[in-house]
């Protein structure tokens, strides 16, 4: 008799990690911005070369990393956001799995730059397919810059199953907008092969909304407000005459975390019943507040999915304010939302 099971070594345990956490180049981008913003930056700037397959960049001025810290960031399941199991059930920030920075590094380049304000050199780090190649010091601004290069560069089948550039590019702008409209107080830029692609400053959701979709969403916003003692839902919902044949710009987000539901998106579309046709799609963008204890976040790795104990409360509470918010827009017609 003899044994055969052995632990695998962690450079193939990240890799199969990163199967959940990395599909494409967007699944980074989501993972490196909520990083930024977990990290309380003010401004973050995306770099995007190739549709992120060559290079998918993001620099935030947040509050950067000790060189220990920087190494074990790419440790799996190191985090410093959470450290209980009591935790999970209170979660504030978007990361807590600490499987990200790991999966990334599996499957790609890796360059890090960062620095903490208190000290004057930072730590520069490269690390291909989960191995160090490099640690030093450098000098680097104040927070993070994370560079991923040649994703999948390791995994020939996996990078010959992304789209083309512009499906890719496609996804990152979804994912780019998902976390700009839930932090308009954050600043981002983006730039693709060198070009300006967004400039969207520091400001309220209504502006963010415009700098994001355009200006045609000025003085076309109705502002929608519910607060319950179970949930409050807060944002913007477009007038029933902007609705578009093109589904795409509904946005939903829990505690400030963007989900998909269909089930909540009926809400809000029967709540434009009689007011839209059936082909055409309202915009909106709402914000759930509830009680962390009444939602389950840790459904799937990327966590677009979320589990509420009171689906039917949360859905009958979305639908009225909605219809409140379109209600009150046709009772006064000359009030004017502009931003
Ligand atoms: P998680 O976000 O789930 O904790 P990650 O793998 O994304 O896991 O990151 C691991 C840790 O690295 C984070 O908990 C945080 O302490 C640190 N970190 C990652 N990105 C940044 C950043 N942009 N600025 C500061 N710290 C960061
Ligand atoms: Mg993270």
């Amino acid at each position: 008799m003899s044994d055969i099971i052995q632990l695998l070594p962690d450079a193939i345990a990240n890799q199969i990690a990163a199967g959940e956490v990395v599909q494409r180049p967007s699944s980074a981008l989501k993972e490196l911005l909520e990083n930024s913003v977990d990290a309380g930056a003010t401004h973050v700037q995306v770099i995007i070369k190739d549709a992120g397959k060559q290079l998918l960049q993001v620099i935030d001025n947040g509050k950067g990393m000790s060189a220990t810290d920087a190494r074990m960031s790419f440790e799996r399941h190191a985090t410093s956001k959470i450290r209980t199991s009591q935790d999970l059930f209170a979660i504030k920030t978007f990361g807590f799995r600490g499987e990200a920075l790991a999966s990334i590094a599996a499957v790609a380049q890796v360059e890090l730059k960062t620095r903490q304000v208190e000290s004057e050199l930072g730590t520069l780090i490269q690390i291909e397919g989960s191995e160090v190649k490099k640690q030093e010091p450098v000098a680097t601004p104040v927070g993070t810059s994370v560079a991923m290069k040649n994703l999948f560069f390791n995994v020939p089948a996996r990078r010959n199953f992304l789209k083309s550039n512009p499906v890719e590019m496609r996804h990152l702008v979804e994912e780019f907008q998902r976390v700009a409209l839930s932090y308009p107080e954050v600043a981002f830029t983006m730039y693709q092969q060198d070009l300006e692609t967004y400039n969207l400053p520091s400001g309220k959701l209504s502006q963010r909304i415009v700098g994001l979709f355009g200006k045609s969403y000025q003085g076309q916003l109705i502002p929608c407000e519910e607060l319950t003692p179970h949930v409050n839902v807060k944002g913007y919902i477009g007038k029933p005459e902007n609705a578009k044949k093109t589904r795409g710009e509904q946005f939903f987000f829990v505690n400030n975390r963007y989900i998909r539901s269909s089930y909540l998106h009926h809400a809000v579309s029967s709540a434009f019943e009689g007011l839209i046709q059936s082909e055409q799609h309202p915009f909106y963008v709402l914000f759930l507040e509830i009680d962390p204890a009444h939602i389950d976040i840790n459904v799937h790795p990327t966590k677009t999915e979320i589990k509420f104990d009171d689906e039917r409360t949360v859905y009958a509470v979305i639908r009225s304010a909605v219809k409140q918010a379109l209600g009150a827009h046709h009772i006064t017609p000359a009030i004017d939302f502009s931003v």
